[in-house]
């Protein structure tokens, strides 16, 4: 059979893509380029277009690290097979983890993603006390697979999220300080009500045998929750025997510059944390870590296998992802242009009305878009344009929250100071002469 020949052609191939891939994964933008490299914090097109890439928080060391090539090279040409053999990495590589964590936190299980890190630990929560109920937070997204998605109730994935619900899944509003219901000083009635919630749900007989959050806002462009949220409503989960699962999928590693974990921020230890994402640069990689005792317990339900979840190659990546955030300073680097970014953009807003504000923290930021800074009415069609715009001028950057109406920017964490002027500059101009 030939096929159409797609080599530089992006048109060709998307008509290929569409005649193949199913088409209930979506891709961004209505007119993709076709890219065909990176390298660092850019793309490279078919047409050898450089595109300035402030969106991708998977690749967080940059794209194509010439370490990250080499450890993965070698490895996969000395050893690479499923995680029931006995080999160095694995170990290597959990030690590594377990030691960014809180002492507790020494248990860890590696897979392939994000939704399935989610999942195991809402697993390993409802082995627990064998309770099935899970309090969630409204407008989030933790994954695709059965529980990680039952948990999901952000409408920019499905529009139905919260009417089509498994029973055993109960949702509080989403924190949000900005938008929400609760803003400034009345911030702290949304962990009031998710421990009356959680209070509910054991009055019932039906107490939570889990509550999961991202430990910072994540669907909403990175706001940080409530001062004492997860405090509060962790504690309230744990008086009735329910554990608090962090989803550090997007917000952990380094990302948000002074944490490397999002529950830093709020001064709380989980019972289990999810990560994903940004511990492979994009190589499928994911982790749960929890303490031995719950560990320990769910062991008692059979055993956990993943082929290759935790495989020789997928741990050489994990261990070489850590090595270059911790050699190339990335963390620190997320502190200081992530922050100077952001001042860059909240700049924007003295000139630019269509601002709402900036969320986030070091290489997490949201710029939220609005028609009217009383209303606080979002520019979602505004907001698309102006992401086509700057596709056209070169910088890759997309919509989050319910609303379609943050950009949100969270570029691999090697951004340096001339790409962040870069991009504010690309924007002023965009939104100085129209989208
Ligand atoms: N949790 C959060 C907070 C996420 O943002 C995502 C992915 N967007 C996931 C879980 C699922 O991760 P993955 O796509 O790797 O399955």
């Amino acid at each position: 059979q030939t096929l159409p020949s797609t080599d530089r052609d992006s048109a060709a191939l998307i008509a290929r893509r569409r005649g193949t891939v199913a088409d209930a994964q979506e891709f961004y933008y209505d007119e993709p380029p076709m890219m065909v490299r990176g390298w660092k914090e850019y793309l490279v097109d078919a047409d050898a277009r450089v595109y300035l890439d402030v969106l991708n928080n998977v690749t967080s060391i940059g794209h194509a690290h010439p370490r990250l090539v080499d450890a993965v090279t070698r490895q996969w040409s000395l050893l690479n097979t499923n995680s029931r053999f006995n080999y160095l990495e694995v170990v290597d590589f959990s030690e590594r983890l377990s030691a960014l964590l809180p002492d507790a936190l020494s248990s860890v299980f590696l897979v392939n993603s994000g939704s399935e890190a989610v999942d195991l630990a809402l697993r390993i929560a409802r082995a627990w006390k064998g309770r099935p109920d899970v309090l969630a937070v409204r407008e989030a997204y933790h994954g695709w697979t059965y529980l990680s998605d039952a948990v999901s109730t952000s409408i920019a994935d499905n529009p139905d999220a919260l009417s089509t619900r498994p029973h055993w899944v109960h949702t509080v509003d989403a924190p949000n300080t900005y938008r929400g219901k609760y803003r400034g000083t009345e911030s702290s009635r949304y962990a009031d009500e998710a421990v009356a919630e959680v209070e509910r749900l054991a009055a019932a007989e039906t107490p939570a045998g889990a509550f999961i959050a991202e430990t910072f806002y994540g669907n909403a462009g990175g706001i940080a929750l409530p001062d004492g949220y997860l405090d509060a409503v962790y504690n309230a989960v744990r008086k009735h025997g329910g554990l608090a699962v962090a989803d550090e999928v997007q917000v952990g590693y380094g990302r948000l510059g002074e944490w490397f974990w999002g529950f830093e921020q709020q001064g709380v230890v989980p019972d289990i944390v999810a990560v994903a994402k940004a511990m492979g640069n994009g190589h499928p990689l994911g982790a749960v870590i929890t303490t031995p005792e719950i560990a320990a317990h769910y062991r008692s339900q059979g055993y956990f296998f993943s082929s290759a979840g935790g495989s020789p190659v997928s741990s050489v990546v994990g261990l070489t992802v850590l090595d270059v955030i911790r050699d190339e300073k990335l963390q620190e680097n997320a502190v200081e242009t992530g922050s100077y970014l952001k001042k860059r953009l909240a700049a924007l807003g003295e000139r630019h009305p269509l601002v709402g504000t900036v969320h986030g923290s070091g290489f997490y930021l949201g710029l939220e878009f609005v028609r009217d800074r009383e209303t606080l009415e979002p520019a979602t069609e505004e907001t698309e344009a102006i992401c086509e715009r700057l596709r056209e001028v070169g910088i890759i950057v997309q919509p989050t929250s319910d609303h379609q109406c943050v950009l949100k920017i969270k570029p691999p964490m090697c951004l340096t100071r001339a790409s962040a002027d870069a991009f504010v500059d690309a924007l002023d101009q965009v939104l100085t002469t129209g989208w």
